[in-house]
């Protein structure tokens, strides 16, 4: 203890402690901080020394002039919408305190981001990060039945129309130019009850029992048998989204598989003279 206090009072002289607060109009805590000490270190030493401190008004002169120097618009537009920083960011490089930041962004006329702005893209907390399976199925489940924020409710009559509207067509994500609307082949019963027997009534993909015979690619009347697989309900209506990444696996694990050519475009890979990739596939 004795050495540590031997130690501060070489440190913090009186015309070292004077020269800063005085001379070079620094804080308390802008002292410490320079020195490598606790603030109350150094109003304890001015306070030993008799070094007069400031009066708050004196206090607020040196303040604000310094700060509406440094916070121009200019600048803090620059910061805070080009540069896209947090005020809490800006604040820390300025040395000011986050709602002078935020005094000055007001006064200048700069609109803060909402809080849905300020996490978008970057600066969201889920940025760059998948969450693993099991993080999802936990996420669902505190979300299901009366938990839903959703639970016993309804949209209007109103609402339904406007959102089927809106996601009607081309505007649904899943649009592939109309092909939906395309009849099936007219022995479709014929052939997908072959390709059911030949998966035996399976689902390819998770094992269960299954009935739905899916077209790989997407369209109805593409009945070759590499381009069918038995699917059951619920992998069936997974496969509706996402199909570009349902594709190339599909094609791996279908019984009869497709020609190499197919499967080099569904995998972006051209693999028509490597026979190793039909081995690793099954
Ligand atoms: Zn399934």
């Amino acid at each position: 203890m004795r050495g540590a206090k031997l130690k501060y009072s070489k440190i913090l002289t009186k015309e070292l402690l004077k020269r800063l607060y005085w001379d070079e109009l620094m804080s308390h805590s802008e002292i410490a901080e320079k020195l490598g000490v606790y603030p109350g270190i150094v109003s304890r030493y001015m306070k030993r020394l008799n070094i007069k401190t400031r009066t708050f008004e004196e206090g607020n002169k040196i303040k604000q002039p310094k700060f509406s120097k440094i916070l121009t618009k200019e600048l803090l537009r620059r910061l805070y919408c080009e540069v896209e920083l947090t005020t809490r960011e800006i604040a820390e490089r300025m040395g000011a305190t986050v709602s002078t930041v935020c005094r000055y962004m007001k006064k200048r006329g700069i609109k803060s981001r909402t809080p849905s702005e300020a996490k978008r893209g970057k600066r969201h907390p889920m940025y760059g990060k998948h969450p693993s399976r099991e993080t999802k199925r936990k996420k669902s489940i505190v979300q299901m039945g009366e938990r839903n924020s959703f639970y016993g409710k309804n949209h209007s009559e109103e609402t339904k129309r406007r959102i089927s509207e809106a996601t009607a067509g081309e505007n649904n994500a899943n649009w592939r130019g109309g092909t939906s609307n395309l009849p099936y082949n007219y022995d479709w019963r014929t052939t997908s009850e072959i390709i059911r027997k030949r998966d035996d009534h399976v689902c390819q993909y998770c094992g269960s029992n299954g009935n739905c015979v899916h077209h790989i690619d997407g369209h109805q009347q593409h009945d070759d048998h590499w381009n069918l697989i038995t699917l059951c309900n619920y992998c069936n209506s997974k496969e509706q989204y996402n199909r570009h990444n349902w594709l190339p696996y599909f094609y791996c694990i279908v019984k009869d598989p497709p020609p190499l050519d197919v499967l080099s475009d569904a995998m972006g890979v051209d693999i028509t003279n490597s026979a190793r990739v039909s081995g690793e596939c099954q």
